[in-house]
């Protein structure tokens, strides 16, 4: 297909993320990918700052990725998981209980980062219901912090931020929930005990309402690019016990070492009863996601009225996503993960501290392979996306965040190549 011809059908007829498709932004046809480098169709090469979205851990086009992708294609790419059962799937769990914390262990795979938070907001529901509680019934709500970002089906829309979430528009038709302030000690900062007082004060006043608190651990994403102090989720699990309320973590984003731990638990040391993982769970090949719970919460839930746990979706634990995920998560352990995240942090803590001496930016945040500028001012997304291409880097801002978080596998010298172009881009836009 000509690459005009594939442009014209594109903005007539398909929509993309947040997207207008009677006013659509430009969009950059993709020939290829490999290792951190996009191959656009007319031939420009641009360094990835942003790994799809958290996913592609080991960059693009990865041999062993390929090569479980094709084992597993020869035979069978599906099944249906209702009845039936198989390896990838059998394996990837066994992985995955090897890594989590151990109380984790009865794990359920659904199709993408906001099915598992569905899926998680319902175990929660029906734990509530089945846990034999004062009050069970009206334990139908659920907590959590401002700037969050969960995702965008219906109950993952209604814990995210009501402004910043990116669904205020529909707070009218979703469920109302409990929003406390964002954690307001900073990672890194010394802990200050009020900054869990309003948690404790929710508790007090509607504990008894609240089936579950829900919180990114650590690094707020979508909602904000925000790291938090991980005392904050050390009080918040001791609250949710005192008080009967199960906790869940999304690492949908923060999981396989984003931030510089395995899992943004890890910097608390403390285990949720729900996690969910998603994202780079596949190394950024396809959608699979996995919701994992407790023996407690799961038996529970087991005994309770319906007798099981009632969510089953038609591509579960799907073989091809497994058999990769499982591939990834490999590949991720047998390199010297810790100490390339640690170089890639100290790399992104020197090349993009100059920013701070931008009138435009307010403020530069790194931690692990994430590094954060926030601006002034939401940006102009079409204007700058369009000199970033210009100077070789694919980097995707939201609102007032332009963050880069590059796959693992970037050499120095393309990450000094990223970080340079970004800021140039930078001073050009705003005249630095
Ligand atoms: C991306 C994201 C989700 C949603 O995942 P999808 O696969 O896009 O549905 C949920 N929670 C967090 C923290 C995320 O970053």
């Amino acid at each position: 297909m000509r690459t005009t011809q594939l442009i014209e059908l594109d903005q007539k007829h398909i929509w993309h993320p947040y997207s207008s498709i009677t006013n659509p932004i430009p969009v950059y046809p993709v020939e290829r990918a490999d290792g951190v480098i996009i191959t656009l169709k007319d031939g420009r090469k641009l360094i990835d700052g942003m790994s799809s979205w958290w996913a592609a851990l080991h960059g693009y086009n990865h041999p062993r990725l390929n090569q479980a992708a094709t084992e597993q294609l020869s035979t069978m790419s599906h099944i249906m998981f209702g009845g039936l059962t198989h390896e990838p799937a059998a394996k990837l769990s066994q992985k995955l209980l090897e890594i989590l914390p151990l109380e984790l262990n009865k794990i359920f795979f659904a199709d993408s980062g906001s099915v598992a938070v569905e899926v998680a907001m319902k175990m929660a529901l029906q734990y509530a219901q089945a846990s034999g509680q004062k009050n069970a019934k009206k334990r139908t709500k659920f907590a959590t912090i401002r700037s969050g970002y969960h995702g965008d089906t219906w109950h993952a829309m209604s814990v995210c931020d009501p402004v910043t979430g990116m669904h205020g528009l529909f707070n009218s038709s979703l469920p109302v929930q409990y929003f406390l302030p964002q954690p307001s000690v900073k990672f890194g900062e010394a802990w200050r005990d009020e900054a869990i007082l309003p948690l404790q004060e929710l508790f007090e006043q509607h504990g008894d309402e609240i089936a579950a608190l829900i919180l990114e651990p650590v690094v707020q994403g979508a909602g904000g690019m925000y790291f938090y102090s991980p005392v904050y989720l050390q009080k918040a699990r001791e609250l949710c016990d005192r008080f009967g309320i199960l906790l869940i973590f999304d690492e949908i984003a923060t999981g396989f070492g984003r931030t510089g731990k395995l899992f943004a638990l890890q910097h608390a040391e403390v285990a949720p009863d729900i996690i969910c993982l998603g994202k780079a769970l596949t190394g950024g090949y396809l959608t699979l996601s996995a919701t994992i719970t407790t023996e407690k919460v799961a038996t529970v839930i087991c005994e309770g009225e319906a007798k099981c746990f009632m969510h089953g979706p038609t591509f579960m634990a799907n073989p091809l996503a497994c058999a990769i995920a499982y591939e990834s998560i490999n590949l991720l352990l047998e390199s010297d993960w810790q100490a390339n995240i640690k170089r890639i942090e100290r790399q992104l803590i020197d090349e993009l501290a100059p920013a701070k001496h931008f009138k435009s930016v307010t403020e530069v945040r790194v931690l692990g392979a994430i590094g954060v500028l926030e601006m002034q001012q939401p940006v102009d997304l079409i204007s700058l996306q369009k000199l970033f291409v210009k100077h070789g880097i694919w980097v995707r801002p939201f609102g007032k965040l332009v963050y880069i978080m590059p796959p693992f596998i970037i050499s120095q010298t393309e990450l000094t190549q990223l970080t340079s172009a970004l800021l140039q881009a930078l001073k050009i836009a705003y005249n630095e």
